[in-house]
């Protein structure tokens, strides 16, 4: 309750940003991250590589390569409990291809327990909190999704692994396929106010979004370079729907893309958004992450 209060005052929607470690194998590689502290990111000397000299980013917090998956989830678990008192809920993924999305929101290839990301997490949490009855099996309007009744976190595991699996399968046949689609998991939540006794309704969106990265026109034609417009399209779509929403205008851009119309009852009204921005440490990257870093402070 505390903290709901805390939110309302600070607006319903926060951006953390996450920095990825080096990964085993990259030895000693030039890195773009001068410093973090608890909600600013400096950018080691952009001014050398890039013309603009904007060094330091400020969002809700910033975490860096060492945080665990249980430091990020804590700071994310107030925010499920308030699916519970009938908020809609939206947590995003963004940024480019390797920066990290999956890792947060799912974990590594190899789960362990310690190792489980937001989405495991966070359905553990809403299983624990409640009681929970089987959904019923209404309200669906997506042609590609499935709605299927769960009544334990084994049950959602179980439909995530096979969501993941399909996005893998087309992998080797279309070259990372799971970079180029948005992967969308919601609850519907329904529960009883005990005080008044009045239906509360929630709704928890876990979004790990396509790769960010701009594509080179030089390199792709055809299908793929209208693929990737396609996704381009719709990533800054949200950023319009978000950025309108935290600016609180009277006209919010959802009818621009698929994505933006699908998460319309979730991104507006009694809705609570997280956007988890991805960074990439390497030198190379330093272009995406700058047009990551300024997609993020134009929506918080
Ligand atoms: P994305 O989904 O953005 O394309 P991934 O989540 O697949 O990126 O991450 C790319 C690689 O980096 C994977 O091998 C993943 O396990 C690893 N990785 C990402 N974030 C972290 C992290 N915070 N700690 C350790 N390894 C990470
Ligand atoms: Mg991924």
């Amino acid at each position: 309750k505390l903290y709901n209060q805390v939110q309302d005052l600070k607006g319903s929607i926060r951006v953390y940003c996450r920095v990825r470690p080096f990964l085993p194998g990259q030895k000693s590689v030039l890195t773009t991250v001068d410093r973090i502290e608890e909600s600013t990111i400096s950018i080691a000397n952009p001014s050398k590589y890039v013309k603009e000299g904007r060094k330091s980013f400020t969002f809700n917090k910033v975490f860096g390569p060492l945080a665990t998956q249980e430091e990020v989830f804590a700071d994310t678990e107030p925010l499920i409990r308030s699916v519970l008192d009938g908020y809609n809920v939206c947590i995003f993924a963004y940024g480019q291809t390797g920066s990290g999305k999956t890792f947060t929101m799912m974990g590594p290839n190899e789960l362990k327990e310690e190792s489980l990301g937001v989405n495991y997490r966070a359905l553990s949490d809403l299983f624990h909190l409640s009681k929970i009855r089987n959904s019923s099996q209404d309200g669906i309007n997506v042609p590609e999704a499935t709605l299927v009744p769960v009544s334990t976190t084994s049950d959602v595991i179980h439909l995530m692994n096979i969501g993941q699996k399909n996005r893998a399968v087309s992998a080797t046949a279309m070259n990372d396929r799971s970079s180029r689609s948005h992967s969308c998991l919601t609850v519907h939540v329904q529960g009883k106010d005990l005080t008044s006794g009045a239906t509360l309704r929630g709704s928890m969106h876990l979004v790990d979004l396509a790769g960010s990265e701009r594509v080179d026109k030089s390199e792709v034609t055809g299908d793929r370079l209208k693929e990737a417009q396609h996704i381009n399209k719709s990533l800054s779509a949200l950023g319009d729907v978000i950025a309108s929403l935290s600016q609180k205008n009277n006209h919010i851009p959802y009818r621009n893309s698929k994505l933006t119309q699908l998460l319309q009852d979730a991104l507006g009204g009694q809705a609570k958004t997280l956007m988890f921005i991805h960074i990439s440490p390497e030198l190379e990257a330093l272009g995406e992450t700058l047009s990551t870093l300024k997609f993020a402070e134009r929506v918080a």
